[in-house]
């Protein structure tokens, strides 16, 4: 019989609500999904799955009768309507207030300017495509060109991020996104030395579990390898850690926060935040002695967390992607099991080029090798090799 007492209940079911599934199965506690449709990735594990848009209201409501606790895949969400659960005493986990940094970078860059909290410079644009563009050019020529036009709301993986170095491609821009009803905010061009990421989980009673920092990867803005811990040494660690706690803390996160830094010069800015397990601790699965998705378990439910240790002094990630023939990683999996010690993780969606379809860790005790590893996995199960990227698949 099910357990309905301890039923976790998940907007979307994209591959993060399939391995929360994973982690919450191994407790024994039930899962709902609220998914767009019914082939996502995690419609094959969850417990029930209701099938509708996150903005319906009654959708929402359906779930959070089905659930304990309600968390989040994604963040493409009504948050007045997350809110209003919130105030009929549903356990919405993080809640809205907490959600919202991860839906709104404009607001996320105020809130955590306004805690002291180190951000690029930036500035949030006009809807009009003219004020805009003369806005965007005035701030470039303050900071130097190039500059970087972000959609506020809606982007992932490198879209809605649009380097821009002349005021011809900033009108171009500015034009686009007002077409598309986008709000758009302009910010320096960071010269970055290492790009970072810290998973911190936190319990709505306070108790905090952080991970140590780890050296990402993008490749045309998507995350294409993770490294602990790559060229972040123990001093700059300790600074990320810290940081990373603060925010939690200041934005009063419960479950995942992760929290995606830049190094620059002596400077370490904070980029991007996702409240939810996030790529950049996929790691933890098979590299830390309590996955990210556990941990999530755990904290939305305000139960004790795991520790965080890493289980070896070097891991690698890296994403698994469709290849251009459109071939599936599943037909390949014997070639990527027989690299020694790599560890395959697959989301079950159907393969289609750059499309995500799982990761690949390998753990060992020296940085190069397991990163050569993982590489060699992830290209026998079909994933293109980035130009630049990698030594030698
Ligand atoms: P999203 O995660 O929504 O795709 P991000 O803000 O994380 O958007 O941007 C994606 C990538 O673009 C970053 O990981 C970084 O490589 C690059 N990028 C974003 N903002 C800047 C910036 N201000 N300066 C330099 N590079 C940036």
């Amino acid at each position: 019989m099910r357990n309905e007492a301890h039923g976790i209940g998940i907007v979307g079911a994209g591959q993060l609500a399939r391995m929360m599934i994973e982690a919450a199965s191994a407790l024994g506690i039930d899962s709902v999904v609220l998914a767009a449709g019914p082939d996502e990735a995690a419609t094959q594990l969850a417990g029930r799955v209701l099938v509708g848009s996150p903005r319906d209201s009654g959708q929402l409501w359906a779930l959070a009768a089905r659930s304990e606790v309600v968390t989040f895949d994604h963040e493409h969400v009504d948050l007045d309507l997350l809110a209003s659960l919130e105030r009929a005493g549903v356990a919405v986990r993080p809640g809205a207030r907490t959600l919202s940094m991860g839906v709104d970078k404009a607001l996320m860059r105020r809130t955590l300017a306004a805690a002291g909290v180190a951000v690029p410079a930036h500035a949030l644009l006009d809807p009009d495509p003219e004020s805009a563009g003369a806005q965007a050019v005035a701030f470039a020529d303050t900071y130097g060109w190039p500059v970087v036009l972000k959609a506020t709301r809606g982007g992932y993986d490198g879209h809605g991020v649009w380097p821009v170095a002349n005021p011809a491609q900033v009108a171009v821009r500015c034009r686009r996104a007002a077409d598309a009803g986008v709000t758009v905010m302009v910010e320096n061009h960071v010269d970055i030395d290492i790009e970072l990421a810290v998973l911190v989980a936190r319990r709505p009673s306070g108790e905090l579990a952080t991970w140590p920092a780890v050296e990402t990867t993008q490749v045309t803005g998507m995350c294409r390898e993770v490294l602990m811990p790559g060229r972040v040494d123990a001093a700059l660690g300790e600074r990320a850690r810290a940081l990373a706690e603060q925010v939690a803390v200041a934005i009063d996160a419960s479950g995942i926060l992760a929290i995606e830094m830049f190094a620059a010069g002596d400077k370490l800015l904070v980029n991007e935040l996702a409240a939810r397990p996030h790529n950049s601790g996929h790691w933890t699965m098979d590299g830390s002695l309590t996955s990210q998705f556990e941990n999530h378990v755990r904290a939305v439910f305000d139960w004790p967390l795991g520790p965080v240790a890493p289980i070896a002094p070097a891991v690698a990630s890296v994403n698994v992607l469709g290849g251009p023939d459109g071939g599936s990683p599943v037909a390949r999996l014997p070639a990527g099991l027989a690299v020694p010690g790599a560890h395959v993780h697959l989301y079950g969606k159907s393969s289609a080029p750059g499309r995500k379809l799982g990761h690949v860790t390998v753990c060992g005790t020296d940085q190069a090798d397991v990163r050569e590893r993982a590489w060699r996995c992830a290209v026998a199960l079909g994933t293109p090799v980035p130009a630049g990227l990698l030594v030698a698949p």
